[in-house]
């Protein structure tokens, strides 16, 4: 028999599993679904086979992760593609903190387990759900390689001098606190595929990208290494993201509680979940922004204005970093469809050679694509994002060399 050749993917919420299964002949999806309100009397489970286009939808209470995988393999199973076929080589998982100790993509063993449950104090919003979706997955099939490709990981060719914060060293060690960033998948992805775009080698290039979602993070890549990225020891640092802050004076955080007597939980709360676009304008989506703008809001108009200004700020900051830059490119949510967003991070930095093609930058479609004219010193261009995919091909490709 050929060796399996199907690789599912899956990304464990705290209350939600979202899970694809490709197979890596051709990179194809088979099946893509989501699993919402885990441990809810609401859950919800969206199945779509790929091969058949039935779409399934399943409204139960569904109590843990285990029981969300299990109504999975159900579904997969249903379209002749369980958990139990022989034709599956593996299971990626996502896992967001790898700390410094993973540097790549690697097979699970109670090991690797036992270093990511050590890093749950740093993250602790996700690491938790992402080992409860890997220890349920094993659970199911013992025999299966499990990869764990971490958001991390893409970052920690980092320099020192990025990493770190400038603290005292013996306190930021015995509490791991450096830059880490995340999205690491993304960046990865996207950044080899706009060389490809250029027609060149990812070690030939330069490229800053701006991964702009509902979370966002830029980075600087050198010759396919990160060398800077805008998320920190968390994510909260960096860019104005949908819910969440960006950077901020820390002082900031003193006050709120010395003067504005709020609570550690409730300044976390504040600046993890009600700040960023929704603090400044009560939206966080851009599309609902830009129809804000557009009929002449002025709370919405400065709330994009702030983004903006910071995504500038990074751009900057990654050109001086870089020293010399081959492209800028966006991605993920925002970056994908917001050519007004687009349009106006570029504005204003013909000096440094970016510019953007206003026909260009207009037409939608799915692939990438250059949105800077040809006359353009540095290439801007649009890199649709696929984490799935990367976790897939990394994933696929640790297997094949360990099996
Ligand atoms: P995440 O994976 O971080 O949840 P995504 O990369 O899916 O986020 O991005 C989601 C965001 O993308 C939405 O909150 C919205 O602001 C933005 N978005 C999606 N579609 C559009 C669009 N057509 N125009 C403008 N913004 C969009």
């Amino acid at each position: 028999m050929s060796s399996p050749t199907r690789v599912l993917v899956l990304n464990s919420g705290s209350s939600s599993v979202k899970y694809q299964l490709l197979d890596m002949r051709d990179s194809s999806r088979l099946a893509v679904g989501l699993v919402e309100r885990i441990g809810e009397q609401t859950s919800r489970l969206k199945h779509t086979c790929r091969v058949t286009g039935e779409m399934r939808e399943q409204r139960a209470p569904i109590a843990d992760h285990e029981a969300a995988l299990k109504a999975v393999g159900e579904e997969l199973h249903r379209d002749g593609l369980g958990l139990d076929s022989p034709e599956l080589a593996a299971i990626g998982h996502r896992v967001v903190h790898g700390g410094m100790f993973f540097t790549e993509p690697t097979v699970i063993d109670d090991a690797v387990l036992a270093e990511i449950e050590r890093l749950v104090p740093v993250a602790p919003l996700h690491n938790p759900a992402n080992l409860t979706g890997i220890r349920t997955a094993r659970a199911l099939r013992p025999d299966l390689p499990q990869v764990a490709v971490f958001d991390t990981a893409f970052h920690t060719t980092m320099p020192e001098s990025a990493a770190r914060y400038a603290i005292d060293p013996k306190i930021a060690d015995r509490y791991r606190i450096r830059r880490y960033g995340f999205h690491g998948t993304s960046h990865a992805y996207v950044s080899r595929q706009t060389a490809r775009l250029l027609g060149k080698d990812p070690s030939e290039v330069n490229v800053i990208v701006l991964h702009l979602g509902n979370g966002a993070s830029a980075a600087a890549v050198e010759r396919g290494r990160c060398v800077d990225t805008s998320m920190g020891m968390t994510p909260l640092e960096g860019l104005v993201m949908g819910t969440r802050s960006g950077d901020l004076d820390p002082a900031v955080i003193f006050h709120l509680e010395r003067v504005g007597g709020m609570s550690m939980d409730e300044v976390d709360t504040l600046l993890n979940k009600m700040s960023g676009l929704f603090g400044l304008c009560g939206d966080n989506d851009m599309r609902e922004i830009r129809r804000r703008v557009d009929e002449g809001d002025e709370v919405a108009r400065l709330a994009f204005d702030i983004y903006i200004h910071r995504i500038k700020k990074y751009i900057g900051a990654y050109y001086a970093v870089l020293g010399r830059v081959d492209a800028v490119v966006f991605t993920a949510g925002v970056g994908e469809n917001a050519a007004p967003v687009r349009e106006a991070a570029i504005g204003g930095l013909a000096g440094l050679g970016l510019e953007v093609d206003a026909g260009r930058n207009a037409v939608r479609g799915d692939g990438p694509r250059l949105i800077s004219p040809d006359s353009a010193r540095v290439a801007v261009a649009v890199v649709p994002t696929d984490e799935e995919l990367e976790i897939a091909t990394q994933t696929y490709a640790l297997v094949e060399k360990s099996g």
